[in-house]
């Protein structure tokens, strides 16, 4: 029966109580964008544009890479696509992308720090995000950036972004960025959780080692704290703040996301249906209830068995 139910799901979010929440998709190329827009996604929260060139041995033109952002717009007229910029390094090698050796690149240059060895990399990514909004009739496209962790990041990212008209968002997957979120939240526009790094950050734990799964758990309540820190900025900062991390696919923390005041959850499309009907059944309140009791949790196990009691 749960599965003729995931099936019968067409979207929009909505609790039951009829608060809408934005279910979006994380993609990776036009062809990915396309197929999510059948699940349906109500739009892209995460753009890996990295992905598109992982096999490719010298960077993209701009015009080259207009085109393919383009794929990406026209699969969701008129809604929402965050771009985010090129995340190279560590577990995404991007050949044109010099590498130092490094002996902890998940510690190491990566993201937007790659702009200290090459600042024209950004810079042309950010041309070719604002000549395919041009070619797709897109204002203001949204654009965010990876693994930022100062103040001062952010607003050169946002200074370039809005030099083309672009809307400039950051990622928070460094802890120092969850940790004084309305500071970060007040140079950009909005604000998306990458939970993935985020926990391999806070717990100080390899997202790639399967052994290490037990600390690699957005459950853990150290993480739950340091989102619960960027969504509290975010609804006193009355500006966007969503969670694009594998967080935002499980139906209960799902719940508990948006009970802190997220307002957006993104995630890989075949996640949506179940995301969707998990979200259905559940009031805006029992979310709010629901969170508010798994922050008082001290263990992961605790916290989740918690929002299962209260949710299902
Ligand atoms: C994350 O870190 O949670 C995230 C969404 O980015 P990625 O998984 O691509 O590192
Ligand atoms: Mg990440």
């Amino acid at each position: 029966a749960r599965r003729l139910a995931v099936q019968a799901w067409t979207g929009p979010g909505r609790t039951h109580d009829g608060v809408a929440v934005e279910l979006l998709a994380n993609v990776q190329d036009g062809a990915g964008a396309r197929t999510a827009a059948g699940f349906p996604a109500q739009g892209v929260g995460l753009f890996r544009t990295e992905l598109c060139f992982l096999s490719a041995q010298t960077e993209p033109s701009v015009d080259e890479q207009a085109a393919i952002y383009g794929e990406v717009l026209a699969a969701f007229p008129g809604q929402k696509v965050v771009f985010r910029t090129l995340d190279a390094g560590s577990d995404k090698p991007v050949p044109f992308v010099l590498h130092p050796d490094e002996e902890n690149p998940a510690l190491g240059v990566r993201g937007i720090r790659l702009g200290q060895g090459d600042p024209g990399l950004l810079e042309r990514q950010l041309d070719a995000i604002a000549l395919a909004a041009e070619q797709q009739g897109v204002r203001n496209a949204k654009v965010m950036a990876p693994m930022v962790a100062t103040i001062d990041e952010a607003r050169d990212f946002a200074a370039a972004c809005r030099a083309r008209a672009l809307s400039p968002g950051i990622m928070v997957e460094v802890p120092s960025v969850a940790l004084l979120a309305e500071a970060f939240l007040a140079e950009v526009d909005f604000m998306s959780i990458g939970t993935n790094d985020l926990t391999q950050y806070a717990m100080a734990a390899d997202r790639m080692a399967p052994s290490l799964a037990a600390l690699t758990d957005p459950w853990q309540p150290a993480v739950l704290h340091l989102i619960r820190s960027a969504a509290s900025a975010g609804v006193s900062s009355q500006k966007p703040v969503g969670v694009c991390g594998e967080a935002a696919a499980d139906p209960f923390l799902a719940c508990v996301l948006i009970g802190l005041g997220l307002t957006s959850l993104s995630m890989a499309p075949n996640a949506l249906a179940a995301v969707g009907l998990q979200l259905g059944s559940v009031s805006l309140e029992q979310c709010q209830h629901a969170a508010a009791a798994v922050l008082r949790c001290t263990t992961a196990r605790e916290a989740r068995s918690t929002a299962h009691e209260l949710l299902s």
